[in-house]
């Protein structure tokens, strides 16, 4: 399994860098990002460091 990195919390098990059964990345540093012009809610945001498992 892949250690977790404490600081960064994700839920998104599709990802080939979660850590597994804990809710957390696995990478040092992710990048978050928007697709929005103007992001005004957290449904704007993204993890643009996300890989498809
Ligand atoms: S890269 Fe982004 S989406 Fe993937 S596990 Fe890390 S925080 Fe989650």
């Amino acid at each position: 399994m892949k250690s977790k990195n404490d600081s960064i919390r994700c839920t998104v098990q599709q990802c080939q860098y979660h850590a597994g059964q804990d809710q957390y990345c696995s990478l040092d540093k992710i990048t978050v990002g928007t697709h929005e012009k103007h992001p005004t809610m957290v449904e704007c945001t993204d993890c643009q460091s996300f890989k498809l498992k």
